[in-house]
């Protein structure tokens, strides 16, 4: 497929925010693509180069896309700036440039091909290369083209649908209808090895057949379990029968993968250059990655870990999940979430590594020497974990498993509660005790149950922000006395407004989130936002930034398009490890305000 035949359906998914619409497209799209381009087309219409783990990002901002765009079509820079201003899009800049180039012969590979050098370009001179090397592709392209080539580059491509989207489209191409069980298949094995691209790939060269094909990997991060809420006790054990109850760490996930067969390639750069650097003087040729709960590498934060995996873990290859937590040295006392995700950057690591000791707390175990343990029981995955982690059971080394009680009783699972929350931890888990694991599921197989003395409302809520509003009175020298934040609705693709927040942040804080939000802030209120015109933000940004709030209360409301309104909301933290499509859901909210009542 020629590249400028793919621009004219990205055109057209950009036409329409309906979701069977935008299905029906993709599905058009899937069956025009060939075998050989499949995977290379959706990651492009997707706005990215590869698997979302494992793709390259361009480096590219839009001072540096503007002379890009100057040498592109030959005009001045500040003629492109002048356009810009105007528009607020550089992909739309460039659509009006180009709009003398009309034959465009790329194909679709080629483009991908040549943006992926782009990308790749690094070292001394990197930014005359990546310029010289954009504008020439720019050049090449007609209007449409170059408009979604730039948008590519500066990761702007929000065309209103997501990978699950895309698993629809193909459900349609293999039997024209929509069938539940099918897309359930799709998405399985999509949750195992979250490559779009490769399972269209697979299911385009082999129909159903082909999804054998697709299978969890060593070093492709796997969708973690996320959990249910049950607000009682009584619940639980009316649900979910036998149990095993765990405490609920207040730290970060890490999903662990180790294959001593496997070399580390010179792509691998977290891992070659933490060695290389040898920040423990220790250096390792096998392969170790962690990957967050939102499939982002984090190895450069876990040197420890990946340490202690080589020393601890008896086995030829594993995925574990777990989660990190930060320690006390003295005391033995675990720290909080915050304190533990200091880790955050690179050149700090080594200090916070010293100073915050850790601990990993693992809880399951996914593979095992090339084989996928999701669907035996959570009895028999422990049974295995047992076997592989050296010491794990007893405690001592960094890697530790995560203890538990195994009951059916009411009684028992509250003492549990009691006694965790005495010991200063944020709640319990509880999971069946034969249950698989399911990747990326939200069900009641996993339920936490957290403290609720402090907040009347029985959790709090991640959302997304999506503008700010200019201060008054004492916060007026900020910029910023409040933000307006939204639940995303998946079913409806849209994100749904539920309160606008101005408290929980200190002084500092707010000037970070200022320059934060300014810097992916946007002239139209963000696509895909449902907004009543009485929140119109003075600043709106692109929905990235993800917040956890508490909030007093939760209330029916009919001017928030959430349907509800948090009342007396506070900003917890920010959640780096989420992104915006993975908010409290809808249905969640409903449970929230239902257990209010009790119902
Ligand atoms: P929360 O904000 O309540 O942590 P969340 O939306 O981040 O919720 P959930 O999936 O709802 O994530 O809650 C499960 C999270 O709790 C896991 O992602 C994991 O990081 C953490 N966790 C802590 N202890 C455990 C445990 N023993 N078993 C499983 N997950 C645990």
């Amino acid at each position: 497929m020629k590249f400028s035949q793919l621009a004219s359906y990205l055109q057209k998914l950009e036409n329409t925010p309906k979701r069977l619409e935008i299905t029906s497209i993709l599905a058009d799209l899937i069956e025009k693509l060939s075998a050989d381009e499949i995977d290379k087309g959706i990651y492009l219409s997707l706005g990215y180069l590869a698997a979302e783990f494992e793709t390259e990002k361009f480096n590219i901002a839009e001072k540096m896309m503007v002379r890009i765009l100057a040498q592109a079509y030959g005009v001045t820079a500040a003629e492109v700036q002048k356009q810009y201003s105007k528009s607020g899009d550089l992909g739309t800049v460039a659509e009006n440039l180009a709009k003398k180039n009309k034959k465009f012969d790329l194909s679709v590979n080629d483009v991908h091909e040549k943006l992926l050098e782009i990308a790749k370009i690094a070292g001394s001179g990197s930014q005359e290369k990546k310029t010289a090397a954009s504008a020439k592709l720019l050049n090449q392209a007609d209007a449409l083209s170059a408009k979604y080539i730039v948008r590519i580059t500066l990761s702007l491509v929000r065309l209103g649908f997501t990978e699950l989207t895309v698993l629809d489209a193909l459900v349609q191409t293999i039997n024209g209808a929509k069938d539940k069980n099918l897309k359930k298949k799709l998405e399985d094995r999509y949750r195992i090895h979250p490559d779009i691209g490769l399972v269209a790939k697979k299911v385009k060269e082999n129909g159903l057949k082909g999804l054998k094909n697709v299978n969890m990997e060593v070093g492709v991060p796997v969708h973690a379990q996320k959990a249910q809420r049950l607000e009682s006790v009584g619940e639980v054990v009316e649900k979910m029968g036998e149990v095993w109850v765990e405490q609920k760490f207040d730290g970060t996930r890490v999903q662990l993968h180790m294959d001593r067969n496997k070399k580390v390639k010179a792509s691998d750069s977290t891992q070659q250059e933490m060695f290389v650097e040898e920040i423990f003087g220790k250096k390792s040729t096998f392969l170790i990655k962690t990957f967050t709960r939102n499939l982002e590498e984090t190895t450069h934060q876990f040197p420890d870990i990946v340490e202690a995996a080589g020393k601890q873990i008896k086995a030829d290859s594993v995925i574990l999940d777990g989660e990190a937590m930060g320690y006390n040295r003295e005391t033995g006392e675990f720290l909080p979430f915050q304190e533990t995700i200091q880790r955050k950057r690179k050149h700090e690591v080594a200090a916070f590594a010293q100073q915050i000791p850790l601990k990993y707390m693992v809880f399951d175990i996914l593979y095992l020497n090339g084989k996928s343990l999701v669907d035996e029981t959570l009895l028999k995955r422990k049974e295995i974990l047992n076997a592989v982690i050296k010491g794990g059971e007893k405690g001592g080394g960094l890697i530790e498993i995560a203890s538990h009680v195994q009951t059916s009783k009411a009684e028992e699972i509250s003492k549990f509660w009691a006694k965790t929350l005495k010991d200063g931890f944020e709640g319990i888990m509880i999971k069946k005790v034969n249950s698989p694991y399911e990747a990326g599921a939200r069900s009641f197989t996993w339920v936490k149950m957290k403290k609720t003395d402090k907040q009347i409302l029985g959790d709090t809520v991640d959302c997304v922000i999506l503008g700010y509003y200019h201060g008054r009175g004492a916060r007026a020298k900020f910029g910023i006395g409040g933000f307006l934040v939204a639940i995303w609705d998946e079913k409806q693709n849209m994100f749904k407004t539920i309160t606008k927040v101005g408290s929980g942040l200190k002084d500092e804080d707010w000037v970070k989130l200022r320059e934060l939000a300014d810097s992916i802030s946007t002239k139209e209120k963000p696509k895909n936002a449902d907004i009543a015109p009485k929140f119109n933000c003075d600043v709106w940004t692109r929905p990235k930034i993800v917040v956890e709030i508490a909030a007093d209360e939760l209330s029916k409301s009919t001017e928030h398009s959430a349907g509800y309104a948090l009342r007396f909301p506070r900003l917890i933290k920010f959640r780096t490890d989420k992104s915006p499509t993975d908010t409290t859901t809808p249905e969640e909210i409903a449970q929230l305000y239902n257990a209010k009542f009790g119902r």
